[in-house]
């Protein structure tokens, strides 16, 4: 039996070292003493269950590793090095039997459950202190199927998915950062350059397949409630999907960027920037994406269009134009490479990130905007973004086909603050403005959030990140996950 166990991880090592399902290398596995505390304390040694579940069953669907195993500490490396936790197993699967096979010894070993596709989790939900994470880096592969519909595996990443997709000619919407996994950003919704035209990732999901948290596999499609939970509802909560299929869409022909700058802000030049902004930003076409990006007194105003340009947008570009300091703009027809530009940082950092409110119109950030405002401009280093959704996110038939529940706003806001190892007292200070910010709209009443921008913080958290369809899900949870098995501190309870 020893012999089977040191067969399969020879079997890992390899597929390890030859670059399978390794997102980050050469990153520490450092715990920040505020995560060090265990959830729920593992009774015996994990060496020990791990021998013991592999002297119980001769499995090829999974192998079991602990701290002891070399490949542990890259497969339990996360985007944010900031939340990185300590988990006591990974179950790196094969395949949706192997999941399945995790679930089932978890719940034998009470273990909590967490799942890690692509580890960008701003908390790092795909990980806990002293239980399982069940790792999907061997489920990566896309696989085309008839009418150009893909077969992807949840811990292919973006730039993969596009490398592949766009020398075809195709694409799906998805996000676009290049390190993120397709498993978490579709289950929490997914919105990018193309989502005003296409809907969010999830509204594009065919099917999937599924294995609940007691421990069944289910084919799921058309109009199965667990279609409609994963699609918005499904990071973490209730199971794990081992495989989507997706539509896509034609390449566009193009891909153009129009890029404003405006330095040495004061808050008051930041409002009359950003109300012009919001003035415009829900009147452009589908094809077009805006973000403001407020970087302390520095301001970049992002727009992108990949089809003809329209009088609004050209409307656009010349009020704010007067208001910046500077304009480029330029013309792509590389898709690949101009998607490539937004790819970001693809390595652990430190950072704190979370939505800070979907809103319809500037008016429902007039009560606090001045002190959000000026409060940004004077601090270095903190970064208020506002981003567009509406268009095809806010159709009917994609509200109606999916708990992903803020389908009315036009806006979607976040706060971002980064920092070096070591800089204990500029995250602390960071950390403090970012919670008074959120409080800010907290008190507003800017109350609903992106699921897939997680905040500890937040408060009624149930409602701001699933509205009403939160009771909805939890008699799924109750049904497809009665032990709560597949768990983390903000999935449903
Ligand atoms: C740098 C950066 C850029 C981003 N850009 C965008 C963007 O442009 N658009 C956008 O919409 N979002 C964006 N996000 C947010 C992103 O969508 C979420 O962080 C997403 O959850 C990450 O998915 P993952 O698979 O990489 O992460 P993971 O940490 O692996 O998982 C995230 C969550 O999903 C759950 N999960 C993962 N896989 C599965 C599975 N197979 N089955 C069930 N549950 C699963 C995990 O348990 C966890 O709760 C960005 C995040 C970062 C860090």
């Amino acid at each position: 039996m020893k012999n089977l166990q040191e067969d399969r991880r020879k079997v890992i090592k390899t597929l390890v070292l030859a670059g399978f399902g390794i997102h980050f290398v050469g990153c520490t596995s450092e715990v920040e003493p505020s995560q060090k505390k265990k959830e729920t304390p593992v009774k015996k040694e994990p060496e020990q269950i791990v021998e013991e579940i592999e002297e119980e069953v001769k499995s090829n669907n999974v192998v079991y590793l602990t701290q002891e195993d070399e490949q542990f500490a890259e497969l339990a490396t996360y985007f944010n090095k900031f939340t990185q936790k300590s988990p006591a197993i990974i179950a790196l699967v094969s395949n949706a039997e192997g999941v399945s096979e995790a679930i089932l010894h978890a719940k034998e070993l009470d273990l909590p459950v967490s799942v890690k596709s692509g580890g960008h989790s701003f908390e790092q939900f795909s990980s806990n202190n002293g239980g399982m994470v069940i790792n999907m880096s061997l489920l990566n592969t896309i696989k085309w199927k008839e009418n150009n519909e893909v077969e992807i595996g949840p811990a292919c990443l973006l730039k993969e998915m596009y490398d592949e997709l766009l020398p075809k000619q195709r694409i799906l919407p998805a996000g676009s950062c290049g390190t993120v996994g397709v498993g978490g950003i579709t289950l929490g919704g997914g919105y990018g350059f193309f989502a005003r035209k296409y809907g969010l990732t999830c509204d594009n999901i065919i099917s999937a397949t599924f294995i609940d948290g007691n421990g069944e596999i289910h084919e799921v499609s058309g109009d199965h409630e667990l279609m409609w939970a994963l699609k918005g509802g499904g990071n973490g909560n209730f199971g794990v999907v081992s495989s989507f299929r997706f539509k896509t869409y034609p390449t566009p022909q193009h891909f153009s960027y129009t890029r404003l700058k405006a330095k040495k802000l004061d808050g008051e030049r930041a409002k009359l920037l950003l109300e012009t902004w919001f003035e415009y930003g829900q009147l452009l076409p589908g094809s077009c994406f805006s973000a403001f990006v407020l970087n302390g007194k520095s301001l970049t105003i992002l727009i992108t269009n990949f089809e003809s340009s329209t009088p609004i947008l050209e409307e656009m570009i010349e009020a704010l134009t007067k208001l910046c300091d500077t304009v480029t703009s330029k013309r792509n027809t590389d898709i690949a490479g101009a998607l490539r530009n937004y790819y970001g940082i693809q390595y652990p950092i430190y950072f704190k990130n979370a939505s800070a409110g979907y809103y319809s119109k500037f008016s429902d950030v007039e009560g606090c905007i001045d002190q959000v405002l000026e409060k940004v401009v004077s601090t270095p280093g903190l970064i208020y973004q506002v981003n567009t959704l509406g268009g095809a996110i806010n159709l009917d038939e994609n509200k109606t086909q999916s708990s992903y529940p803020h389908r009315s706003f036009e806006y979607l806001s976040e706060l971002q603050t980064y920092w070096s190892e070591g800089q204990d007292q500029k995250r602390d200070n960071y950390l403090k403005e970012f919670e008074y910010i959120q409080n800010l709209f907290y008190e507003n009443g800017n109350r609903a959030q992106y699921r897939n921008y997680p905040s500890i913080g937040f408060k009624d958290w149930e409602t701001a990140y699933f509205g009403d369809n939160y009771e909805r899900l939890q008699a799924i949870k109750r049904k497809y996950d009665r032990d709560n098995t597949v768990r983390h501190p903000q999935s449903i309870q």
